[in-house]
C-alpha cells in the first residue's frame, strides 16, 4: 500500500493515544488513508480552498485532505483524547492545519476560515442529519460553502439524492436538491471503518448552485415541505390542512391535485406552491 504521508499508521495512532472509539461520539474510524485520500479528491477545488472538517478524530481524513493538497483544514473535534494526535498533523502540514476542540454545533468556525470554503467529514452519525440542514437552510444563498463532501449512513445518503416516487423521497431531497446538485460518488460497506458500523455507508457531494433552481421563499416552502411529509401518507389537501384557507384553490393554482400525496409531488411544484401561498 503507497504511504500518502511520512506520519506514522493510524493505528499506531490509535494505540499510542488510546484512542479506543466510543459509540457516544459516534465513533467509526477509517483507517485506511488510501481511502481517506481518495474522500478528499471528491472535494471540489481543494488546492485552492479551506476545508472545514467536522470530526476528524484521529486524523484519517483530515491527512487525505492535505496530502491531496487542501489549502487549509480547519478540524472541530468534540473528543480532548484525538487533539494531540491531531497537532502531530499540524506539526508535520505546517501553518495548513487548525485544530479546534469543541463541539461542532456550537463552534462558529467562519472566523478562522476563508473563500472559498469547502466543508468535508466524515460525520458522526447522531449530528449528521441537524449539520446537513443547518448548512442547507443559512438564512441567505449562496452559503459560507461551495461544496459538501460528506460520510452519511447510507439510507441517509439515499434520501438526499432520492427523486419523487422513491421511499426515500422527503424533505431532505427537497431541502438538498432546491439549491444544490447531489450525487452519491462513493459506497463502502461496514468494514471500511473501526469499528465497523451496523450498515453501509456512503460519501454525498453536494455543490451549492449560484441560486435556487425555482423561485420560492425558504421559510415558507420549508414549512410546507415540512408539513406535506410529517404525513407522507395523507392527500395533500389532508397533510396541508390549515396553512391557507383556500389551500386547494393553491394546490391546483400550483398544478398539484389536491389528492396527490406529498411523495409523488417534485420540487418544481412543491415551488410552485411555496409561491402561490406567499401570493
Ligand atoms: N474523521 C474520522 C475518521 O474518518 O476516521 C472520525 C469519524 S467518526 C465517524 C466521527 C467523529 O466526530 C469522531 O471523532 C467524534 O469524536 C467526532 N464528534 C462527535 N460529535 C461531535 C461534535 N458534536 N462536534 C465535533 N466532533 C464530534
Amino acid at each position: 500500500m503507497s504511504q500518502i504521508d511520512t506520519l506514522p499508521p493510524l493505528r499506531s495512532v490509535i494505540a499510542s493515544h488510546g484512542l479506543s472509539a466510543r459509540k457516544s461520539l459516534g465513533q467509526n474510524f477509517l483507517l485506511d488513508l488510501n481511502l481517506t485520500a481518495k474522500i478528499a479528491r471528491h472535494v471540489s477545488t481543494l488546492s485552492e480552498s479551506d476545508v472545514l472538517e467536522i470530526g476528524p478524530g484521529p486524523g484519517g481524513l483530515t491527512r487525505g485532505l492535505l496530502a491531496e493538497g487542501a489549502r487549509r483544514v480547519l478540524a472541530i473535534e468534540k473528543d480532548s483524547r484525538c487533539i494531540p494526535a491531531l497537532q502531530e498533523i499540524a506539526a508535520a502540514y505546517e501553518g495548513r492545519l487548525t485544530v479546534i476542540e469543541g463541539d461542532a454545533l456550537e463552534v462558529d468556525p467562519l472566523a478562522h476560515l476563508s473563500q472559498p470554503i469547502q466543508i468535508a467529514a466524515n460525520l458522526p452519525y447522531n449530528i449528521g442529519t441537524e449539520l446537513l440542514v443547518r448548512w442547507l437552510t443559512p438564512p441567505a444563498w449562496p452559503p459560507f460553502w461551495d461544496s459538501l463532501t460528506l460520510m452519511f449512513q447510507r439510507e441517509v445518503a439515499e434520501r438526499i439524492v432520492a427523486r419523487p416516487g422513491s421511499k426515500a423521497y422527503g424533505r431532505l431531497a427537497l431541502l438538498a436538491q432546491w439549491r444544490c446538485d447531489a450525487a452519491i460518488v462513493l459506497s463502502l460497506p461496514p468494514e471500511a471503518f473501526t469499528p465497523p458500523p451496523k450498515v453501509s455507508s456512503a460519501v454525498v457531494h453536494l455543490k451549492a448552485l449560484p441560486a435556487p433552481r425555482f423561485e420560492a421563499n425558504a421559510k415558507t416552502l420549508e414549512r410546507v415541505v415540512a408539513r406535506a411529509f410529517n404525513q407522507r401518507r395523507k392527500m395533500l389537501r389532508a397533510a396541508l390542512k390549515g396553512l391557507a384557507p383556500d389551500l386547494e384553490d393553491r394546490l391546483i393554482a400550483a398544478g398539484i391535485k389536491p389528492t396527490e400525496r406529498a411523495e409523488t409531488v417534485g420540487l418544481e411544484q412543491f415551488c410552485a406552491l411555496a409561491r402561490a401561498l406567499d401570493s
